[in-house]
């Protein structure tokens, strides 16, 4: 009856020919995974149909994003905490699958243990991975922590880094990830810079996940809070579906995922073009994967490419809309 009841929104996500597109959740805890009613454990039985439970059947989480459990603290989480953090979600997750996002904080997300000086301009200072110039027993205790969670909970979680800018960058981080045996290393996209050399990072990394929200606001050097500025920051303008676009490109060439977890992924339309440019993967908060996935079963992989070809061409984004028909 469920499953009547919800038409197409259940099962992986494909176009209506069948090309797969994973469709995966933004969490920050094991309790968001709860509140989806995703099954208890990875020893759930089997149940491909989703029939009997109440999930939103994703296919994994495709970012954690682990600074929730950083957030209003005078010191950090212990080790043990933060792995039975991490064990909590690897069990939880439907699938297996899932990305976990190292600490994304610093002078604009101010964390008061890291004893970060106050900066001028906190978006363009030190934040995300930069944080580990600074204080970088933070990451490494952290990224200590998701490997013994990944064991206890024999899971091969896929690890990445916020606000990576270079290759060199890439390179550091994947070093230190698999010195502790973590196998599917990645890096967030978020500034133009690191998508322009998407290929170089990939040279380094297993996989990349492009962060619309920061990369709009790198991109239109636009605050991402400024309401005056929405316009700017609208994820249907072209200069940042041509960034998703190169970025997908070079995955193609490197036969590696690039997924989007930004918002731009979770508005049902706009995910044909993502999907049209060829991303791999969608990641959104739970409520958008059944019209993201419906919209997507409507659209076969050519009508996705044409609407990317359209949105890629459109003057400004409220063109881009007008061209890109609903299936
Ligand atoms: C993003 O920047 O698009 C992103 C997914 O990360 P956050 O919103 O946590 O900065
Ligand atoms: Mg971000």
């Amino acid at each position: 009856a469920d499953r009547r009841r919800s038409g197409t929104s259940r099962g992986p996500g494909r176009t209506s020919d069948d090309h797969p597109v994973k469709l995966l959740l933004n969490i920050g805890s094991a309790a968001d995974l709860r509140a989806t009613g995703s099954p208890a454990g990875r020893d759930a039985p089997a149940d491909p149909a989703g029939e009997g439970r109440g999930d939103v059947a994703s296919e994994g989480v495709g970012l954690f994003r682990t600074e929730f459990l950083f957030l209003d603290r005078r010191e950090p989480p212990g080790y043990e905490e933060q792995v039975a953090a991490y064990e909590a979600v690897l069990r939880a997750a439907p699938g297996g699958h899932v990305v976990i996002r190292t600490l994304d904080a610093g002078t604009d997300k101010p964390l008061p243990f890291l004893g970060l000086p106050e900066e001028p301009n906190p978006a363009l200072g030190v934040r995300g991975l930069r944080v580990s110039r600074i204080r970088p027993e933070v990451l490494d205790t952290q990224l200590d922590a998701i490997a013994e969670a990944a064991r206890a909970a024999g899971a091969e979680p896929w690890v990445m880094a916020p606000m990576v800018t270079t290759a060199g960058e890439a390179a550091d981080f994947a070093g230190r990830a698999r010195a502790r045996g973590i196998r599917h290393v990645g890096a967030m996209v978020e500034v133009p810079a690191a998508a322009l050399r998407a290929g170089r990072l990939l040279n380094e990394l297993d996989f990349l996940s492009i962060g619309t929200n920061d990369l709009s606001q790198y991109t239109f050097a636009s605050d991402r809070q400024h309401g005056e500025l929405a316009d700017l920051l609208d994820p249907w303008q072209a200069a940042l579906l041509q960034l998703i676009a190169d970025c997908a490109a070079a995955g193609q060439a490197a036969g590696k995922p690039v997924g989007v977890c930004g918002e731009a992924a979770a508005d049902p339309l706009l995910a044909t073009v993502l999907v049209g440019l060829g991303v791999s993967s969608l990641s959104m908060s739970a409520p958008s994967i059944a019209p993201v996935r419906d919209s997507l079963a409507a659209h076969s992989l050519a009508q996705c490419r044409q609407n990317a070809r359209l949105a890629l061409g459109a003057d400004d984004p409220a063109q881009a809309r007008k061209l890109v028909m609903p299936g």
